[in-house]
């Protein structure tokens, strides 16, 4: 499989379905679908654009008929109904979002109950504990937003297959015109971490199986002799959604359907 360019350039204009960049009266205010106003207007979907794959987010976002744009500053969250926090790599993320002044906001909007959805290093931006966290050279541990009560190991299926894919079943997907519910999605991991315990609110949405885990334990070797057990790479709690693969490079469009629906309040 191609992985996907992580470090690609960015677009430098706002790119949504229509060219231009939403107004407040195009964009429906946030908050709204989380009061029960919730209505078919088009939400607007923040992709997170400090570094790693917000094209091809953008782009699942406009092919089910969403608008998508891309947020940089603070100054643009008032515009958002719901935020994707891209694959790429945490520990970038973490220090941008905090340069840019963004770590802030974002927690306290999480809080506040904004719909986030996190695709691997989006899915350790989420989590409230990261289990191997990597430390800058004065030796502080990576930071994340949080927000989900569970643990994450980063690249924790492995470097010696630091890509791989496989089926899984997803539960509470509906539909879309590619595929059925029950359809199992093609999950991609690349470099990706698996959730290794959860609170009691956190839904486990989907596992790989034992059979198809590619290996025991974590890349450190900590792992060497386990037997392989299932692991969690899909979770939900309540305006959270995190995977530890990548729907976005596959041509999966029922995980981010399953957002919209989240941010619509139908979900
Ligand atoms: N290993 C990366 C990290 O720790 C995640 C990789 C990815 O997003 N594909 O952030």
């Amino acid at each position: 499989m191609t992985s996907p360019s992580f470090s690609a350039p960015l677009p430098t204009s706002v790119s949504v379905s229509d060219g231009a960049p939403p107004t407040p009266e195009q964009a429906e205010p946030a908050g709204s679908a989380r009061t029960g106003v919730a209505s078919k207007r088009d939400v607007v979907v923040g992709v997170l654009a400090l570094q790693g794959d917000v094209r091809e987010h953008i782009a699942t976002i406009v092919s089910l008929g969403g608008r998508a744009m891309p947020v940089r500053r603070a100054s643009e969250l008032a515009a958002i109904d719901g935020l994707i926090i891209p694959g790429g790599e945490s520990t970038t993320m973490d220090k941008l979002t905090r340069a840019v002044g963004l770590a802030e906001p974002l927690r306290a909007m999480i809080r506040d109950g904004m719909p986030v959805f996190g695709s691997c290093a989006g899915m350790i931006m989420l989590a409230d504990v990261v289990a191997d966290p990597s430390n800058d050279r004065f030796g502080n541990p990576q930071r994340t937003l949080g927000g989900l009560d569970m643990v994450v190991r980063r690249n924790a299926f492995g470097r010696q297959r630091e890509s791989f894919e496989t089926n899984v079943s997803f539960s509470e997907l509906a539909a879309t015109g590619d595929a059925g519910a029950e359809d199992p999605v093609r999950a991609v991991f690349i470099r990706a971490p698996w959730v290794e315990k959860v609170g009691d609110d956190v839904e486990i949405l989907a596992q790989v199986p034992a059979s198809a885990t590619p290996q025991a334990g974590p890349s450190d070797g900590t792992g060497t002799g386990l037997e392989p057990v299932a692991r969690i790479v899909a979770v939900r709690s309540r305006n959270l959604l995190a995977t530890s693969f990548h729907p976005e490079v596959t041509g999966e469009r029922r995980v981010h359907e399953l957002f919209i629906r989240m941010i619509r309040g139908e979900a």
